[in-house]
């Protein structure tokens, strides 16, 4: 049994976790929300160290990230549980169930990075579930794999404390936040937690650490596709992010507690995209849809397609290596890494790049049927 961290015994007995803002106070024998972190006999253990529920091997623009080592594979895994309630969670079969329904295997950092070796994988993403509750086996495995020179990729919904925040992220190298609507009212009814503690990470990730950040919205028809909610988001990354962040909208699809709403047009996505790109934003994405346009790159000095994307494919690319990456996180030992310029007009484009050509991929995912 793995002793957690981020807790505090409190006098009457319960432990108080600290890990993310939902702060639960759990007696002895009970596990806080997450299911995943438990009081026995007065100390808190994770029982999400060292356990899987399956990996696959994933393109990365499936996290979704496109500006960083575009057309890289990552060995992806999760656990179980979640620090969130969203009625509309699109992974609810493993987000809500426990370790032992899922029949979950276990594993030590070392043989995760060896199976990421074996597959040929330069990464390892932490996805899937929300990582923050089982952050002390993400952030072991991230050690391993950063002294073997792999990358690390988070995914995330960015409900996280201060205090663990510094030392999770001190071990990632990039990260996709899930900031699930610009309302209050959203996050309280749809997802049982708060709005202002996932914009807080988001504005401390873009100013104030290495890790390289893009954002997803998930936009649910009749509750956060709001034309104004969209632009007050879009305006919300360009002032408190920068203009250079990413910005993804995903299409939903009707599933756990919500199968009433219809899953999200195409034209809804393509709007939001116009909408956050008029605000300023440079790199506007779709997702979860066929639509080659708003899947692309596009040089945002010129207009030239610099990563030609179909789904989670590469298909063309026409970069020119130059000079530094943005935002590189500390810790890993990578001298491949470079920044990239519009083969057309020389402008920069946001990211981090691999040092010779993007290569084409076929964006196809590896389930490996390991785990579960
Ligand atoms: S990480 Fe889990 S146990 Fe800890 S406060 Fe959040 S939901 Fe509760």
């Amino acid at each position: 049994m793995h002793e957690a961290r981020y807790w505090e015994a409190r006098p009457d007995g319960r432990i108080l976790c600290t890990l993310c803002p939902r702060e639960c106070r759990i007696g002895e024998g009970q596990a806080g929300f997450c299911f995943i972190r438990q009081n026995r006999g007065g100390r808190l253990v994770s029982l999400g160290w060292g356990r899987s529920t399956g990996f696959a091997v994933d393109p990365i623009e499936k996290k979704p990230l496109n500006h960083y080592l575009p057309g890289s594979r990552v060995l992806s895994f999760g656990t179980a549980g979640c620090n969130l309630g969203c009625r509309f969670c699109q992974n609810w079969d493993i987000s809500k169930a426990r370790l032992d329904d899922l029949r979950s295997r276990e594993w030590d950092p070392a043989r995760v990075v060896d199976l990421a070796v074996e597959q040929g994988a330069p990464g390892i993403a932490f996805t899937y579930n929300d990582p923050i509750i089982w952050a002390e086996f993400a952030i072991d495995v991230a050690r391993e794999a950063h002294a073997r020179g792999l990358f690390t990729v988070f995914v995330t919904s960015g409900y996280v404390s201060a205090a663990p925040r510094e030392e999770i992220f001190a071990h990632m190298d990039a990260v996709n936040v899930d900031l699930k609507a610009f309302t209050e009212a959203f996050y309280a009814k749809q997802t049982l937690s708060h709005l202002a503690p996932v914009l807080e990470t988001l504005e401390w990730l873009a100013r104030h650490t290495r890790v390289w950040v893009e954002v997803t919205n998930l936009v649910i028809p009749g509750l956060n596709d709001e034309p104004s909610e969209t632009r007050a988001l879009a305006e919300w990354v360009r002032d408190h992010m920068g203009p250079e962040v990413p910005l993804h909208f995903s299409a939903f699809h009707p599933a756990y507690k919500m199968l009433d709403r219809p899953a999200t047009p195409p034209a809804t996505l393509t709007r939001a995209r116009r909408l956050a790109m008029e605000a300023g934003l440079r790199y506007v994405y779709t997702g979860n849809v066929h639509d080659r346009e708003g899947q692309t790159t596009w040089c945002p000095s010129c207009g030239e397609a610099v990563v030609e994307r179909d789904w989670f494919a590469v298909r063309r690319t026409r970069l020119a290596p130059q000079g530094a990456p943005d935002k590189v996180a500390a810790s890993p030992r990578r001298s491949d890494l470079a920044g990239a310029a519009c083969a057309s007009c020389g402008a920069r484009i946001a990211g981090v790049f691999p040092e010779g050509q993007v290569r084409a991929t076929s964006g196809a995912r590896l389930p490996l049927g390991l785990g579960n």
